[in-house]
């Protein structure tokens, strides 16, 4: 059976690459960054330094602009928190877009409790922002605007560059989460105008549970782990050498590569888009035709759950992700409820007949045969699904009945 994984948006296979650069830096070069008085310390630091401008060119930044974290969640919690508590009394309000990840929408929780208040703009159908409600949404006691880069869900690439001018022109600092997008499509903190940029190594082909957060030279965040002065007083703790070393040496080879990637993967994403819209009636593709991820192809079918849909195609060897129309995980909503997909919700996808959406998300190593693959094994799967479902029943049988 095959083994086909179109998950790539939840995460990426390690490079070999990256693991050969990682390993000395478990065994070897075992030193602390702090403890540079001595050759074991001086070679991590000189390690963590090397990674640093690595993570920097990646992005049009300078190394000193390069905070290492935990992963982009932990990233997105800096940038939002730490963000508005560095901006004092002019740091009360706050706007982001309603599909942010959850890591910046619960991020804000905490603080919407001690008195913040946070505007969540609108994404029209392919889930963009537009910059002009950016700009009617900005207070003069706005401290933050946050709007992701692309989507992971549904591949959404925001016109983060206009948004940036805007902040710009207001004052306000602007964090984008490129967590998604980040060594696969171009990304240049000068450009975009961003104040802080989120990005985990785990999303382009480097370890899980580390991350960077761009800070701007002369921005102030505030820490929020209490403790030493590693990262600049930005994050304390004792830094995750081979992760940071394997985030850098992805970062090395994703500035080398991703355009080679990204050329691969359109021709992979619509061999795939066009095959299944040829194949499956009642289908919806999300997110925006044509600025949206390299090789991410998103949609829902009517009559078939989303969840269900992924287990089939796992018992068939393929591995996709689903914006669940059951996900019980938004903070502030009982275990029980039966919430869809913020992401879905906030694109008009109708509740009653979406019932989840699949996301195939390919990556550098996935190939041509593989997409035929899956387009030869997915109608059969909703086929099936549809034959299960007494709303599809329903629905052929008034098809039959209206003639
Ligand atoms: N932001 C986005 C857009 C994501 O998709 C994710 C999940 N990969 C995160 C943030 C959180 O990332 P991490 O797992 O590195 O904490």
């Amino acid at each position: 059976m095959a083994r086909i994984f179109f998950d790539h948006i939840s995460t990426t296979p390690l490079d070999p690459r990256v693991f050969a650069a990682m390993k000395p830096y478990f065994t070897e070069f075992y030193g602390n960054p702090s403890s540079h008085i001595h050759d074991q310390g001086q070679a991590a630091l000189k390690a963590v330094d090397a990674a640093r401008a690595a993570v920097a060119s990646l992005i049009g930044a300078q190394p000193q602009e390069i905070v290492f974290t935990s992963g982009a969640t932990e990233a997105n919690n800096l940038a939002v928190k730490g963000a508005v508590e560095a901006g004092g009394k002019k740091g009360k309000h706050i706007v982001a877009s309603e599909v942010e990840h959850f890591s910046v929408l619960n991020a804000m929780l905490p603080l919407r409790n001690r008195g913040y208040e946070v505007t969540l703009l609108r994404v029209d159908r392919d889930g963009k922002v537009d910059p002009q409600d950016v700009r009617k949404a900005i207070r003069p006691d706005t401290a933050l605007v946050s709007v992701m880069h692309a989507n992971s869900e549904i591949g959404t690439i925001e016109p983060v560059a206009e948004i940036g001018r805007i902040a710009k022109e207001r004052g306000v600092l602007f964090h984008t989460d490129a967590t998604a997008s980040a060594g696969h499509i171009p990304l240049d903190v000068r450009e975009i105008g961003a104040d802080l940029v989120t990005l985990s190594a785990h999303n382009f082909y480097g370890p899980k549970g580390v991350g960077a957060l761009f800070v701007r030279e002369g921005v102030s965040v505030a820490s929020q782990i209490d403790g030493g002065f590693q990262e600049r007083g930005f994050r304390a703790g004792t830094e995750n050498v081979p992760g940071i070393v394997g985030m850098g040496a992805a970062a090395g080879i994703a500035s080398d590569e991703r355009e080679a990637w990204a050329a691969h993967l359109r021709r992979l994403g619509k061999k795939l888009f066009d095959g299944i819209g040829e194949t499956i009636d009642h289908l919806h593709f999300t997110g925006h035709p044509t600025d949206r991820l390299p090789g991410h192809v998103s949609f829902w079918v009517e009559y078939a759950e989303g969840e269900s849909l992924l287990l089939f195609l796992n018992v068939h060897g393929v591995m996709a992700a689903s914006g669940s129309a059951c996900s019980s995980n938004l903070r502030g909503h009982d275990e029980e409820d039966l919430v869809a997909s913020p992401v879905l919700r906030a694109i008009g996808v109708p509740s009653d007949i979406c019932t989840g959406s699949i996301t195939f998300s390919m990556g550098k190593g996935n190939t041509a045969k593989e997409v035929d693959e899956v387009l030869g094994i997915l109608p059969g799967i909703v086929k099936r699904l549809w034959e299960m479902s007494p709303t599809y029943l329903d629905y052929q049988k008034q098809k039959v009945q209206g003639g």
